[in-house]
């Protein structure tokens, strides 16, 4: 029976497809108006481009605005210019100040106001919803607090739920906390409930038997291979969140067939990968139809795979501190459905999104670090491996080769060519291109098997680069 505490808010969530695109564009409409009396960067670019707001009227109509980037939200910024030509609410409504990095270089700045961490929190509290939480449960939050806003907004979240938060910022808390407290779920990352299991055992608890009943994995993309170890080493589902400062933030409901997307509070379109999101460019050249030719070839159908470009929507009377329209996340992905969710949510879902920095080119095919997670993930596999990895790509135009490094459970109780072949056949079997051009000798991929502790990435501080492009 699906009743009302299966939801955070059962109205939205399970609104019906034709009445949410309706509310998506009352929401476009307002939120064009707030950008262009509130944005300097918006207003500048309507009224060069010659853009009458009121043409602005359905969601369909975003596709004739220009994609911003990270990088165009640093030039619109000191010290490139003296003012935050994005931020979008005055001095006296902007309640916190952020700065993302993202993978690499300068800062970007984000300002919130009270009612960008309402909505912050509303969608990790309906994720949390959508994941089974009750108001009993004890959670334990791995992510770091700071000046990114994940942790802050899951633990607000979770308060407003009245779960219990136990807020470590870090995966490496001491293992009593699972023993005294008995929390029933974690917020982290695959490697991080990895390496905790590892842990555990040593210290003789075996997660199986801990008192956890959830993971929630978020921050990074993984494969469903490393996903299903996990589950089995830790016999509990693990669930996936996607979200940044920016403001996404979807989550996987437990049909786990798919990241909802809150599309009433976030619009989300899929460009293709080749599309232009340089409006710099356009701004100079005031060609208010330049970015217009694409718009059959620019955005992909339901099931293609590409960038993930998302809007922030406003209601009425709403304030935002940074008003990102048409913004390049750098992810990519694909929408999986629109249609009701067996669990009963209308909103649509996404495939689980891969990071663009994470990705690189063999002979024109896109290699994500996630397909080589896959590979080495193989469940024989990890009867060897501890799943810890990291690849290199070296070479030329005519030739390239990929190294892998796996760290081994037992250096002495190994089988190099189970690894091998299973990896082959699962990277291999993806890609018609690459497995000809692994055959005929153009492409080669060899193993480095390490002991405990071995891999590069450990003498670097810092998030693991698990793909490196050396060429
Ligand atoms: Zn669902």
């Amino acid at each position: 029976m699906k009743n009302n505490n299966l939801y955070y808010n059962k109205e939205i969530e399970t609104m019906n497809r034709g009445d949410l695109d309706s509310l998506i564009d009352e929401k476009v409409k307002y939120t064009i108006k707030y950008a262009y009396e509130n944005s300097k960067f918006y207003k500048k670019w309507f009224d060069k481009n010659k853009i009458e707001i009121k043409s602005i009227k359905t969601h369909e109509d975003l596709k004739e605005l220009p994609i911003i980037t990270g990088d165009t939200i640093k030039k619109n910024q000191p010290p490139s210019t003296n003012f935050f030509n994005f931020k979008s609410a005055k001095n006296k409504n902007i309640v916190t100040i952020h700065e993302t990095s993202g993978t690499t270089g300068t800062p970007k700045s984000f300002f919130l106001t009270e009612n960008d961490w309402e909505k912050y929190i509303e969608k990790y509290a309906r994720t949390f919803k959508s994941q089974a939480f009750k108001s009993n449960d004890y959670l334990i939050v791995c992510t770091s607090y700071g000046m990114n806003i994940g942790a802050e907004s899951m633990s607000l979240a979770a308060k407003k739920l009245k779960i219990t938060t136990i807020p470590e910022g870090k995966c490496t808390f001491p293992i009593r906390i699972l023993k005294n407290y008995k929390p029933t779920s974690i917020v982290g990352s695959i490697f991080k409930f990895l390496r905790l299991a590892e842990r555990m055992k040593e210290n003789k608890l075996d997660p199986q038997e801990s008192s956890i009943k959830r993971l929630i994995a978020g921050g990074e993309s993984f494969s469903e291979e490393s996903r299903e170890y996990i589950e089995e080493i830790w016999g509990v589902d693990v669930y996936n969140t996607y979200g940044s400062t920016e403001g996404t933030m979807c989550g996987e409901c437990t049909e786990k067939k798919g990241i909802h997307v809150p599309e009433d509070l976030i619009h989300l379109d899929i460009y293709n990968s080749n599309t232009e999101t340089d409006p710099n460019m356009r701004l100079e050249n005031n060609t208010p139809d330049s970015n217009l030719d694409c718009s059959e070839s620019c955005f992909l159908k339901d099931g293609k795979e590409g960038k993930m470009i998302l809007t922030t929507l406003l209601s009425k009377e709403d304030k935002a501190g940074t008003l990102l329209i048409n913004y390049d996340t750098d992810d990519s992905s694909s929408v999986i459905t629109r249609k009701k969710c067996g669990c009963g949510r209308t909103h649509m879902k996404i495939d689980n999104p891969t990071r663009d920095a994470e990705t690189i080119n063999i002979f024109g095919n896109s290699i994500n670090r996630v397909d080589i997670e896959a590979g080495v993930f193989q469940r024989e596999n990890m009867e060897y491996l501890t799943g810890e990895y990291e690849s290199f790509l070296y070479g030329n135009e005519t030739e390239n080769t990929l190294r892998i490094s796996v760290e081994c459970k037992d250096y002495s109780n190994l089988n190099k060519k189970i690894v091998e072949d299973n990896f082959l056949s699962s990277f291999l079997r993806k890609n018609n291109d690459l497995k000809e051009k692994y055959y005929n000798d153009e492409f080669e991929i060899i193993f480095n098997f390490l002991e405990k502790g071995k891999l590069e990435f450990y003498k670097i501080k810092g998030r693991p680069k698990r793909l490196i492009d050396r060429r």
